[in-house]
C-alpha cells in the first residue's frame, strides 16, 4: 500500500489538529500545514516568481501577509518532499483548492463537521497557561483547581482569538471562504463526510476505516 494522501478539512474546533496526529502515527506520513511549512521554508529563494520580496522570511520579518501565489508554492514543495501526508489549513479559498489540483492528487478528502453551537462551546471554552502553554477546557479538561494550571501553578486565560466574538469571527470567515471549497470538493469518490461531534476516540474510529478503505 502506497503511503496515504489525505487532505483533511473543516471548521476551528472541528478537531482537525487531534486527527492529523492520528494520522500521523498511524501511517507515517508528514503533517503539512500552511504554518509549519512556511518555517520550514523561511529561505526559500522566491526569485523565479514575481514578488516583492525574495524570501517568505522577509515578508514574515516585515510583519507582512504571505502573498498566495509564495503559499501556493510552499505548500507545492512540501507536498513534493512527502511520501504521504496529512494536508491541514490548506487549500483556504476556491482559488488555493484549483492550485492544488495541478500540485498532487488525493486519496481521500475528510470533511469533519460539527454544529456551530457545539463548536462555539469548544473554542470559547479553551483555556491556556500564561507561563507554560498547557491547554485546557472549562468543560472537558478541567485541571485541579479553576483557573489554575496542574504542570506549573500558573493562571489560565482565555486567549483573545477564544472570546464569543472572535470565535464567531473565525467561524464566519470559515463559512465564508472555505465552505465553498467543501462544496467544490463533495461528490467525487474521494470526499468522505465525517461527523466530528462525537468523541475523539469515535471520530478516528471512522476516520481509519475511511483511509484504508480508500487506499487498500
Ligand atoms: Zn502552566
Amino acid at each position: 500500500m502506497a503511503a496515504p494522501r489525505i487532505l483533511i478539512i473543516g471548521p476551528p474546533g472541528a478537531g482537525k489538529g487531534t486527527q492529523s496526529s492520528n494520522l500521523v502515527s498511524e501511517y507515517g506520513i508528514d503533517h503539512i500545514t500552511t504554518g509549519d511549512a512556511l518555517r520550514a521554508n523561511k529561505d526559500m529563494d522566491l526569485s523565479h516568481l514575481d514578488t516583492d520580496r525574495d524570501t517568505p522570511r522577509a515578508y514574515m520579518e516585515a510583519g507582512d501577509l504571505v502573498p498566495d501565489e509564495v503559499v501556493n508554492e510552499i505548500v507545492d514543495t512540501a507536498l513534493s518532499n512527502a511520501d504521504g501526508f496529512v494536508l491541514d489549513g490548506y487549500p483556504r479559498n476556491t482559488d488555493q483548492a484549483e492550485e492544488l489540483e495541478s500540485m498532487t492528487g488525493l486519496d481521500v478528502i475528510l470533511s469533519l463537521s460539527v454544529s456551530r453551537e457545539e463548536l462555539i462551546d469548544r473554542l470559547t471554552g479553551r483555556r491556556v497557561c500564561d507561563d507554560c502553554g498547557e491547554n485546557y477546557h472549562v468543560e472537558f479538561d478541567q485541571p485541579e483547581t479553576e483557573g489554575v494550571c496542574d504542570e506549573c501553578g500558573g493562571e489560565l486565560i482565555q486567549r483573545d482569538d477564544d472570546t464569543r466574538d472572535a470565535v464567531e469571527n473565525r467561524l464566519d470567515v470559515f463559512d465564508e471562504e472555505t465552505q465553498p471549497v467543501i462544496d467544490h470538493y463533495e461528490g467525487r469518490d474521494e470526499f468522505v463526510a465525517i461527523d466530528g461531534e462525537g468523541t475523539p476516540a469515535d471520530v478516528w474510529t471512522e476516520i481509519k476505516s475511511t483511509v484504508d478503505e480508500h487506499t487498500n
